[in-house]
């Protein structure tokens, strides 16, 4: 059976279209799933019977289930673990800050990037999420919001996976994400976090999207990088920066260079100076990381003093920088934390 979530408006129109109903079908068919949450097609009244059934008997809705969800101490962070319709499972969080609600969306089953200080990676690639598995995930959470008078009002493809290595579905999701008549998020709000896949970044860059590009760049050289990042031997710094400046280029957006600071690994001042003059003169912001632990891994955060003279040298050469103040370490819901759950 076909996912219902994974059909844009325009291939829902087509499908309309061809089994005989009229095209404004559809736009009410997207209304009813992500504007009025019908939790399933019989839940569709303005349709016919006769088209209900045919939905119901052509495509499964919804297609992942929720399995538990955690919430961290502070009540700021709950991660939701989903089975898929194979019992994979991936997770999301989601981020309360202010006024902002982030959802941190996985989009593979594992992840083929492996960095050496990732959970999500440790045993590879197990498989793609389709459109669907994406979108529900929003979907589900934005539902479990509204009753509470909330929305989810950001999006951030951080969770489990390589964006840009799943790279039709994560455009599909996107389309829905921000189409005015689905999630309606704005692209402003969305942001792509890559290991950096040279092809993927100038693809993304031809798009009619604007979304926010992120780089997990790591290190302030390629031989640095090439030790922690294996992604990195095969894609050399240079060709992904010069891709990231495209993108930039193309979409007047900033980019976000994300920097994971391990002990004596990364964060030395001569790493922070390196960096300063790697990404001189470029319309960008720093964040910074901290390393959350991982299990098995022997690897440590950097003392708050070193975090903090990193993070000057950086302001001082005129660079933008957050620092990423870590949610949800307490329920493993913190960047790099997200790891393949069995049954
Ligand atoms: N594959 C994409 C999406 C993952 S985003 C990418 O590489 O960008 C998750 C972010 O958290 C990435 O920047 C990742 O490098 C970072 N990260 C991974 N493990 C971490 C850890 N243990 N501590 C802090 N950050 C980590």
């Amino acid at each position: 059976m076909k996912e219902i979530c994974s059909l844009s408006l325009k291939e829902l129109k087509t499908w309309m279209e061809e089994n005989g109903e009229k095209a404004f079908r559809a736009p009410q068919l997207f209304d009813w799933i992500y504007m009025k949450d019908a939790a399933s097609f019989e839940a569709m009244t303005n349709m016919s019977k006769e088209l209900r059934s045919k939905l119901a008997g052509q495509f499964s809705f919804p297609v992942i289930k929720l399995l538990r969800t955690l919430e961290s101490e502070d009540g700021e962070t709950i991660k939701f673990l989903w089975e898929l319709p194979d019992l994979k499972r991936v997770e999301s969080v989601l981020i309360m800050s202010d006024e902002r609600r982030t959802v941190c969306i996985s989009c593979q089953v594992g992840c083929p990037a492996r960095c050496a200080f990732c959970a999500s990676g440790k045993e590879g690639l197990l498989r793609n999420l389709s459109p669907a598995e994406i979108v529900e995930q929003v979907l589900h959470i934005n539902r479990i919001l509204k009753l509470k008078g909330e929305r989810v009002s950001h999006l951030v493809f951080m969770g489990m996976g390589e964006p840009l290595e799943n790279y039709e579905a994560v455009v599909k999701s996107i389309d829905i994400f921000h189409h005015p008549e689905g999630l309606n998020i704005s692209q402003r709000r969305i942001t792509v976090s890559t290991v950096g896949v040279v092809e993927g970044i100038h693809r993304l860059a031809k798009e009619e999207l604007k979304v926010n590009l992120a780089l997990s760049l790591h290190a302030p050289n390629q031989h640095i990088r090439k030790k922690i990042i294996p992604y990195a031997r095969k894609y050399p710094l240079e060709e992904i920066l010069l891709a990231m400046d495209e993108y930039s280029r193309n979409t007047k957006r900033d980019i976000t260079y994300e920097y994971t600071l391990i002990a004596g690994i990364n964060d030395r001042f001569q790493h922070a100076e390196e960096l300063a003059r790697l990404l001189s003169g470029k319309q960008c912001t720093v964040n910074l990381i901290p390393y959350n632990p991982v299990d098995d891994l022997n690897l440590r955060r950097p003392e708050k003093e070193a975090i903090e003279e990193f993070r000057s040298i950086l302001e001082e050469a005129g660079i933008n920088t957050t620092w990423r103040y870590t949610k949800g370490k307490d329920i493993a819901a913190a960047c790099g934390q997200l790891a393949l759950q069995k049954s």
